[in-house]
């Protein structure tokens, strides 16, 4: 999109929006923090914060840009095709400034019939599928584009599979907005979540199987007409930006062996095309200070983060492979009243009582890359007042 009506690079309204962004997100607490080891014990309790955690950069441009739209279109409708990020802190503010969510049908579509010509749409983080961006320009919406460039990243790469005949295999969530945008970029594309389907589809490659059977377990994670024969005979690899990065090499790592095995040595850059790095700095970050945080003596871990958050959800999942007690929160009404947390565990939400051990204890803390520091502070202060 190259017209007059697609915005990119924000509008040069940084300094005037610094001042709500900073009272809205930063902490002056999590700022001591981190200057001062990223720990503080109070009340008989040691908080050990992870040394990356929260807003990554491709987050605060994208909620930078909102900001920046609503103060250069003060007077115009302005809409956004999904949460600008996955926290309901920050999407709430948006809707303060009358910034307007597209609707959601009952069967999940989105319903952009309320979006009159030339109004203003804003694109979030994860980016829009080229069916929406399409739709919009039809409209000559407005378009501003938060796409975060290491996701753009990942488009170009599924751009050279296409332009060379390949499938796009995506390590992905079939339903999450980013793979969504990814996957229309595909004509051809398989997204498998995790090693075990990985693992599945390999055997297919290499043992065979029943197509009906693969269709039925891919169907809602496969292009339409795929076919599991040929669209498997040449297959790069993609992800999306915020997966657990071993995983991702683990399944890249597997299809090339699979396909070195299948069409051997010499043939094997017309089946496979290696990735390259794309998981995004920000995740591999979070995911390394989580790696060196679970080695620590710790009694039990908090993630805080969207519940819909992918990065958030690997996190806990570093936790959990070292087997120690973690909550996932979004916040700090998760907690309380009392020794009570509301924390989400495998899809749903629980409610554990006592959570909070007595005597002296070590807490260790992170934070999706969608999360604010000042929602990390209000839960540091919830654990002290539980005390
Ligand atoms: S987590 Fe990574 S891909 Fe997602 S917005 Fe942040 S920097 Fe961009």
């Amino acid at each position: 999109m190259n017209n007059s009506n697609y915005h990119r690079k924000g509008f040069g309204l940084k300094d005037e929006v610094q001042g709500d962004l900073r009272s809205a997100y930063e902490s002056d607490l999590i700022a001591g923090l981190r200057s001062n080891g990223n720990t503080l014990t109070k009340n008989g309790i040691t908080i050990k914060l992870a040394e990356a955690f929260g807003f990554c950069w491709g987050v605060d441009r994208a909620v930078s840009m909102a900001y920046e739209t609503r103060k250069h279109f003060p007077d115009k409708q302005i809409w956004i095709t999904n949460e600008i990020i996955h926290n309901p802190v920050v999407n709430n503010n948006l809707r303060d400034m009358s910034i307007a969510f597209i609707p959601v049908r009952n069967d999940g579509s989105k319903d952009f019939g309320g979006i009159k010509k030339g109004e203003v749409v804003i694109l979030p983080a994860f980016g829009a599928s080229v069916q929406e961006m399409q739709l919009l320009e039809a409209k000559e919406c407005e378009i501003v584009d938060t796409t975060c460039p290491w996701v753009s990243r990942v488009w170009n790469r599924v751009a050279k599979y296409e332009q060379s005949d390949f499938t796009a295999i995506i390590h992905g969530k079939y339903n999450h907005e980013e793979t969504v945008a990814t996957s229309s970029r595909s004509r051809h594309y398989l997204i498998v979540q995790n090693l075990a389907e990985a693992e599945w589809v390999c055997n297919f490659i290499l043992q065979g199987g029943v197509a009906a059977q693969f269709l039925e377990k891919f169907n809602q994670a496969c292009s339409e007409g795929f076919d599991p024969i040929s669209n498997l005979e040449r297959v790069g690899i993609a992800n999306q930006t915020t997966m657990l990065k071993g995983e991702t090499e683990l399944i890249g790592k597997l299809f090339e062996k699979t396909m070195l095995r299948k069409y051997g040595p010499d043939s094997i850059d017309e089946h496979f095309l290696s990735p390259g790095d794309t998981i995004c700095d920000a995740t591999q970050e979070r995911q390394d200070a989580m790696l060196k945080l679970v080695d620590d003596p710790l009694n039990l871990i908090l993630v805080i983060g969207g519940f819909n958050s992918s990065n958030t959800g690997h996190l806990q999942e570093i936790a959990k492979v070292k087997g120690l007690k973690s909550y996932h929160i979004d916040g700090p009404d998760c907690l309380g009243p009392g020794n009570v947390i509301r924390h989400m565990e495998e899809g749903g939400m629980h409610e554990t009582r006592e959570w909070l051990p007595s005597g002296n204890i070590t807490i260790g803390i992170t934070a999706g890359a969608s999360t604010p520091d000042q929602v990390v502070a209000e839960v540091l202060e919830k654990i002290f007042s539980i005390r």
